[in-house]
C-alpha cells in the first residue's frame, strides 16, 4: 500500500550528502556508511538549516547527523527495549492497557534521530507501511474491543502519511464509537513544518472523536519561526497540542536548556507532557543520562517555572511493563512526621 507521501526530495539520506553539505567529516565517511547500513539516515532541509556547523558539539546536529558510536552496544541495550512486539496480538497494533492501543501504520519518518526506541523497526530494508490486509485487521481489532478508547497513532511518524489516506484513516477510527480520542505522535511539525499544510490540518479534524496531537521537541532551537507558524496552523485549528521531549546526553541534560525548551513550547501552545528518559536501545549509550541526574534536573526545574511548563519524567520500563513516573520524590519518608521538600529544597513539616 503506498501511504507515504512522495514529497521527500530535498532530504539528505547519505552520508556522502552529509559530508558534501559540511554536516559531516570527510574523514568519518566510512564509519558513518556503516552506521547507515544498519540505521536509517534522514535529514530534513528544515533540520540541516538548523544545524551549526562551527560547533561540533551541536545540540541539532547530535540528534540527526550518524556517529560511529551508535556502532557500539552496551549491556541491557536490545531491539525492542519498551516491549512492543510482546503485546502486539495483530500487525500494527499494541494493547498494553485495555483502553488504549497503539496503531503503528507507518514504519518511516523524516528524520531518523540517532537515539530513537523503534529505530530497529524503521531501519533499512524494512516495510515502510502495513499492508492493505493488514491495515483492515488492525481496524478490525479496534472496532471488536469495545474496551478501547483512544487510539495512538504512532510509527514511524503518522503524519507522513498523505492527507487523503490520514483524513481516511481518521474517518474509519471515527466511525468506531467507543473510540473517544485519536491521539497522534509526530516529530512532522518541528522538523519539516512545509508538511503541515491547510489540507492535512483538515484531515486531523474529524467529527465526532477528538484528536490530540503530541509533537517530540528536544531543543528550544528546534522552534524555528516557520515550525511555530505549523505549530500555530494546528492549534488555530482547536488541536491540542501536547510536548515530549527526550533527555539526551549532550542535547538538553542541563537545567538552562530545558527550561528555555520548556517556556518555547508553552509559548508556541504545547503543553509540556512527558520528558522521557532514554530507553536501552542498541547503540545509543552516548545519549544515556543517570536517572538521578535526570531528576536533579527535574528538581531544578520545579523551582524555575510554573506547572504549565513542567513535563513528567517518565521511564518506559523494560519488557514491555509500561512508563512510570520517576520524578523526585518531595515527602519525607519518617512515619512520625510527615515532611514535605518545597521547590527551593527546603524541608517543611506538614501537620499529620
Ligand atoms: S521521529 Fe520518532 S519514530 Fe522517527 S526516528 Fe525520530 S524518534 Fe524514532
Amino acid at each position: 500500500m503506498n501511504l507515504i507521501d512522495p514529497k521527500l526530495a530535498a532530504t539528505l539520506r547519505h552520508p556522502a550528502d552529509l559530508v558534501e553539505r559540511g554536516l559531516a567529516k570527510a574523514t568519518d565517511l566510512a564509519d558513518l556508511e556503516r552506521v547507515a547500513a544498519r540505521y536509517a539516515v534522514a535529514v530534513t532541509s528544515d533540520i540541516a538549516g538548523l544545524i551549526d556547523t562551527e560547533n561540533p558539539d551541536d545540540p541539532i546536529a547530535r540528534q540527526f547527523i550518524p556517529s560511529a558510536l551508535e556502532l557500539v552496544s552496551t549491556p541491557g541495550e536490545n531491539a525492542d527495549p519498551i516491549g512492543d512486539d510482546s503485546h502486539s496480538p495483530v500487525a500494527g497494533i499494541v494493547h498494553r492497557y485495555p483502553d488504549r492501543v497503539l496503531f503503528k501504520l507507518v514504519h518511516v519518518c523524516a528524520v531518523y534521530c540517532r537515539f530513537c526506541f523503534r529505530r530497529e523497526m524503521v531501519g533499512p530494508g524494512k516495510a515502510t507501511a502495513l499492508s492493505e490486509a493488514a491495515y483492515r485487521d488492525a481496524l478490525n481489532y479496534i472496532r471488536e474491543h469495545q474496551e478501547i478508547w483512544e487510539v495512538i497513532l504512532t510509527g514511524g511518524d503518522p503524519l507522513m502519511m498523505s492527507p487523503r489516506r490520514l483524513a481516511e484513516l481518521i474517518e474509519a477510527l471515527d466511525a468506531i464509537d467507543h473510540v473517544a480520542v485519536i491521539r497522534v505522535h509526530s516529530r512532522v511539525p518541528i522538523v519539516d513544518p512545509g508538511r503541515v499544510t491547510d489540507e492535512l490540518v483538515a484531515a486531523l479534524r474529524p467529527r465526532r472523536a477528538s484528536v490530540w496531537l503530541a509533537v517530540h521537541c528536544n531543543h528550544a532551537r528546534e522552534l524555528a519561526p516557520v515550525t511555530r507558524a505549523a505549530l500555530a496552523r494546528l492549534a488555530d485549528a482547536g488541536i491540542p497540542l501536547m510536548g515530549q521531549t527526550v533527555l539526551l546526553a549532550g542535547v538538553n541534560d542541563d537545567v538552562a536548556t530545558l527550561e528555555q525548551l520548556m517556556r518555547a513550547l508553552v509559548s508556541a501552545r504545547v503543553k509540556p507532557y512527558y520528558l522521557h528518559h532514554p530507553d536501552l536501545v542498541r547503540g545509543t549509550g552516548h545519549f544515556r543520562v543517570a536517572i538521578a541526574r535526570g531528576q536533579a534536573l527535574m528538581a531544578a526545574l520545579r523551582g524555575r517555572l510554573s506547572g504549565l511548563a513542567q513535563p513528567t519524567y517518565v521511564l518506559d520500563v523494560p519488557g514491555g511493563h509500561g512508563k512510570v513516573p520517576i520524578g523526585p520524590a518531595y515527602l519525607g519518608d519518617d512515619p512520625d512526621a510527615l515532611t514535605v521538600r518545597d521547590a527551593f529544597g527546603e524541608t517543611h513539616r506538614y501537620p499529620l
